[in-house]
């Protein structure tokens, strides 16, 4: 896993020119591969290509890697069609193409990025006040081009306290609960419903609309125009907040020590399940598949080790006394059944501990749990805050929430 940084560098001349230098290059190199298949039925390999086609205007790398991707996706058609009969392998030329620059084109001086263009070439300079990453792509957005930069993954030195384990339970109301042994951290889900609700109930509105038009209409197009524009606002916010806060879940994680996540395997819930209309579109817009995703390569950016955990009856078991309740927990509350454990505590933390403890195959036996089960701490997502001072708000709401938290306790 490679840690990634993009920029958006607008539009220049220099730009759409090396961008065309690339696309020859591939193109060249798309034609002569078919064209050397066709007539002398031989698969050149890359090494061929790459010394047969270079560029005048293109550090030698670059037009290499230009070589690469075509080969690239030569070989991901030949394993795709494998399982998928209408795959189509690499066929159309390109005008413009990705720029890569490898390391070896690279320099810093003074906060720029210099990008060789081969000997004799002007340069391209790029403000950069960041470290000198691995590879460096330039690619075309619709509106602008982008630099994407990539750097070697970070992994922490592994404290000596033995593996720490977080199980996390992802949910509706909740994003993600992770507990840790010590510690709980809610990621607080209300937000991306609440967007969510919005975006079905203005799709309804502006459907109705759109079909009352009539089709080919200037108004209909003007209409579903509108529909894509805020749907795409939508998705953007949704996207945003989803990995805000999963990156927050996994920074605070990682300072806390754990090294190992288990999370929670929610796959099958949806498979026939039917809650009814409501509930089921809450269910199937729940996107816990991304969520997983988000947070499994998050975790192993900074070394962390992401299992998959089974998770039945986790949210039904007591974590205290270990005894599985019958009937499914109602409202936001856990009880324990036992009469002699009677143990109350949040839903959501219910799960995610009997997910840790599932997985250290501890599961439904009795825990001393004092101490141990500290008040869940809320991560909430703020966005109209800069990063720098998000951070220290967090910091001090979550000292004041664990104020709060204990004092609720000693109350009880
Ligand atoms: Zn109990």
């Amino acid at each position: 896993m490679y840690q990634i940084k993009r920029v958006k560098i607008g539009k220049t001349k220099q730009l759409e020119e090396l961008a065309h230098a690339c696309g020859e290059v591939y193109t060249a190199t798309l034609v002569s591969f078919w064209r050397t298949v066709r007539k002398k039925g031989i698969w050149l390999k890359p090494k061929h290509l790459m010394r047969w086609h270079s560029s005048n205007t293109l550090h030698a790398h670059t037009a290499d890697a230009c070589v690469q991707s075509f080969f690239a996706s030569l070989k991901s058609w030949r394993e795709r069609r494998k399982t998928d009969p209408t795959a189509k392998p690499p066929r159309r030329r390109k005008w413009y193409f990705r720029i890569e620059y490898k390391r070896s084109a690279m320099r810093m001086k003074d906060g720029k990025l210099l990008l060789s263009n081969g000997k004799g070439n002007e340069p391209l300079v790029l403000d950069w006040p960041w470290t000198m990453p691995q590879t460096l792509v330039i690619r075309w957005t619709g509106t602008e081009y982008e630099a994407i930069a990539t750097y070697e993954p970070c992994f922490l030195p592994v404290p000596e306290n033995g593996d720490k384990i977080a199980g996390i339970d992802l949910g509706e109301i909740h994003m993600a609960v992770s507990h840790d042994g010590e510690q709980t951290y809610i990621l607080n889900g209300r937000l991306l419903r609440s967007k969510r609700q919005y975006r079905n109930k203005l799709l309804a509105r502006l459907q109705k609309k759109i079909d009352a038009k009539k089709k080919g209409s200037r108004r209909r197009k003007r209409l579903v125009r509108s529909k894509q524009k805020q749907l795409k606002k939508l998705a953007n916010q949704i996207k945003t907040i989803e990995h805000q806060s999963t990156s927050r879940l996994i920074s605070t994680l990682q300072k806390d020590g754990v090294q190992t996540l288990a999370i929670g395997d929610v796959r099958a819930i949806r498979q026939d399940l039917d809650v009814g209309s409501k509930n089921n579109q809450k269910l199937h817009q729940w996107s816990f598949g991304s969520l997983r995703h988000k947070l499994t390569y998050k975790a192993e950016r900074v070394g962390m080790v992401v299992e998959i955990q089974e998770e039945s009856y986790t949210s039904k078991t007591c974590p205290v006394c270990g005894k599985r309740r019958k009937s499914p927990v109602q409202g936001r509350n856990f009880c324990c059944t036992n009469k002699a454990c009677g143990w109350k505590g949040h839903r959501d933390l219910v799960g995610a501990c009997n997910i840790r403890y599932k997985y250290r195959g501890e599961m439904g036996i009795p825990h001393v749990v004092g101490a141990d089960m500290a008040a869940p701490i809320g991560l909430r997502f703020m966005p109209h805050i800069g990063v720098a001072r998000k951070e220290e708000m967090y910091l001090r709401e979550a000292a004041g929430l664990r104020d709060h938290a204990e004092k609720s306790l000693n109350t009880l």
